[in-house]
């Protein structure tokens, strides 16, 4: 079955024609001409940074969660019950003024702990006790699938510890990282203020060079790409052998974890200087840096100064967002974080209709078999590889709208009474269950993301894609809008995540989910080539004055993007195959394809949401999203008649085209 459904005659064709921008050519710059209605009635409202299609649905799906935890609140659901612990997270949430009387009371006991460390190996095990109630420092740890070994869960050992958002931060020596680690430090000192109500000289500084040593430890985000590199077996006596100034006993009994067993250490170098730093830095000021990690953990639930520190630094200063968003909004947002499948069924059984997933089904059937046939007609794959291609492809299995099977919260307290003790409680309670799953066998049924989120993800490790119930909608997909407008949203999203088990990092593991290499070394080398050329693309684009795109840490998602346009695109051909072309709204059947796909990433940022975006996120910004992959397709130029000459035209040699 290849038809979503006809459109409707009466129906918009999911496409607002006030959003178009007609002052800007479509050749000339897509993007702009497709969104720039929408951009200017739409400014970025003051508790966001940024506002675009994706955060515009996340606010409708937000107001739904809202609507069940205030219909919880009139309930008196049995204790224990999904219903009690939703209702009463919410109700905490609420409750500012209890915080405000509370202020750090329930951190006291970790800071006090802190007083009484008397040795390095002290340290380490407070780290262990601290990670485990949801305060992070030096290292992480979790579990995952073992990389190489699909029918084992080890733990995983990772670098950590830094409170800004990147390495880079620490070690850049531009204006703008200069300036970020100047109000860092007045943040430092300021919250410090509010909790300890006095400060002690140095600090900050003492937290910064810790801080600064740990950052310079660390892999970058480009580095992080390579997970070949990160795959680093060892056992707990080889952890004992090669950083011995680390108290592991100490640390594993603490968090609970097996000492039998294979462990994976991400970043040797991380732990090897953090090795070397425990032993040359004082007591004295992994005791500063430690007290640090404790305030920093949860300010935003000790009441509204620590709350306005926090967010006047990581809100505003980093983000450039104007004002806090409304309480109703941050706890529904961290109901949902903390404990989103208790609130799932109920927000499925309202707002999700079991069509829709039916017919998402068919979509990915569709967009599947493009993806197959255009393996095989690939001009630059080996026979021998296109198998192997096509054998993942055929094994990717499909997550839709909500899991088979919920996660059982039973073993969850949360009252109506403490929020920050309803955040750590969530938190250990998670830490356990992932604790506890080392040496097993994984559980392929979970999920990584809750029902209403706004998002989709690829896991390679289960050679699966996931769609939750939330981005199921318009303007992503809408039973009666346009067939093109669909596969231009929720088509190109499917195609995105299907190309992601075949990007950079997804195409190093096999079927079975195993990073393994299945590629023949020729075609590997191919591939590298043409993905170099995106690289090169997306460096060129200049995001804001003077600030470029990273096209090594975005390569994946670029791939992603062009994959998965292209799949759409040709799936909705054949999807629509024989069918007689019809003009809506002065548009051919393709140019509506290309207005949906430009309609699903329309957006913007603020300038510092952008900084930070261009530093750490592996998304392009929504204009490159949109321009750069456009550029790439021939079909675009089609649709739209671009020439040479035109801002949107690139040589041929210079376009890209991987699958
Ligand atoms: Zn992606």
């Amino acid at each position: 079955m290849y038809y979503i459904h006809n459109m409707s005659k009466k129906k918009s064709w999911g496409f607002d024609m006030k959003n178009l921008d007609r002052s800007a050519r479509p050749q000339d710059d897509f993007f702009q001409f497709a969104n720039g209605g929408w951009l200017k009635k739409n400014p970025i409202p003051h508790d966001e940074s940024r506002w675009n299609t994706f955060s515009v649905l996340r606010k409708k799906n937000t107001l739904a969660i809202r609507s069940i935890l205030e219909s919880a609140k009139k309930q008196k659901p049995r204790t224990g019950s999904n219903l009690q612990k939703i209702r009463d997270y919410y109700i905490s949430g609420m409750n500012v003024a209890r915080r405000n009387q509370e202020g750090i009371k329930s951190l006291r006991p970790y800071l006090e702990t802190v007083e009484t460390i008397k040795t390095k190996g002290g340290v380490v095990r407070l780290a262990g006790m601290l990670q485990l109630n949801g305060i992070g420092s030096l290292w992480r740890s979790g579990t995952d699938q073992d990389m190489k070994n699909k029918n084992v869960v080890r733990l995983y050992l990772e670098q950590g510890g830094l409170g800004l958002p990147d390495r880079d931060y620490y070690l850049k020596t531009d204006k703008r990282s200069g300036e970020i680690r100047k109000k860092y430090l007045a943040y430092i000192e300021k919250l410090h203020k509010l909790v300890f109500k006095k400060y002690e000289k140095g600090f900050a500084n003492k937290v910064m060079k810790i801080e600064t040593g740990l950052a310079k430890a660390s892999m970058t985000r480009v580095e992080l790409r390579d997970l070949e590199k990160q795959y680093n077996k060892t056992t707990f006596n080889g952890l004992l052998k090669k950083y011995p100034a680390i108290d592991w006993n100490a640390y594993f009994s603490e968090i609970h974890a097996k000492k039998n067993g294979t462990i994976i250490v991400s970043q040797p170098l991380f732990l090897k200087k953090t090795d070397k730093m425990l032993r040359d830095i004082s007591l004295d000021d992994w005791k500063c840096y430690f007290r640090w990690k404790i305030t920093n953990a949860y300010p935003q639930y000790l009441g509204e100064s620590t709350d306005k520190a926090h967010f006047d630094f990581y809100g505003k200063a980093l983000s450039g967002i104007k004002k806090m968003k409304p309480q109703w909004e941050r706890t529904a947002i961290e109901v949902d974080s903390m404990i989103g499948e208790a609130l799932g069924a109920e927000y499925v059984k309202k707002y999700f209709p079991e069509t829709a997933k039916k017919e998402i089904n068919i979509l990915v059937n569709n967009l599947v078999a493009v993806y197959r046939e255009r393996i095989k007609a690939l001009d630059w794959m080996s026979a021998e590889t296109k198998k192997k291609a096509v054998a993942k492809l055929n094994a990717i299995k499909r997550k839709l709208g909500y899991p088979d099977k919920w996660k059982n919260y039973r073993k969850l307290k949360i009252s109506s009474d403490s929020y920050i003790l309803n955040q750590i409680n969530s938190y250990k309670f998670e830490f356990a269950r992932d604790i506890k799953k080392i040496g097993k066998k994984p559980d392929k049924k979970e999920w990584g993301m809750t029902p209403p989120t706004v998002n989709a993800y690829n896991n390679y490790l289960f050679n699966e894609i996931v769609f939750p119930a939330g981005i199921m909608q318009p303007p992503f997909f809408h039973p009666d809008a346009d067939d093109a407008v669909n596969y231009g949203g929720i088509g190109a999203v499917i195609g995105h995540e299907l190309t992601h088990g075949f990007d950079d990092k997804g195409s190093t593991f096999d079927k079975n989910g195993e990073m393994k290499n299945w590629w023949h070394k020729a075609d590997r080398k191919l591939f590298m080539k043409k993905a170099q050329g995106l690289v090169e693309q997306y460096d060129k684009f200049e995001a804001l004055h003077g600030i470029y795109v990273n096209g090594k840490l975005t390569l994946g998602e670029n791939i992603a993007d062009l994959g998965g346009l292209v799949l759409a695109y040709y799936a909705y051909r054949k999807a629509t195959h024989g069918e007689k072309k019809t003009i809506i709204d002065g548009f051919t059947p393709e140019q509506r394809f290309f207005l949906g796909a430009a309609q699903a990433e329309c957006g913007i940022a603020r300038e510092a949401s952008l900084k930070l975006q261009i530093a750490t996120d592996p998304h392009s910004p929504s204009k490159a999203r949109v321009n750069l992959a456009f550029c790439n397709m021939a079909k675009f130029y089609e649709a739209f008649g671009v020439k040479k000459g035109d801002k949107m035209w690139r040589p041929e040699k210079d376009r890209v085209v991987i699958w």
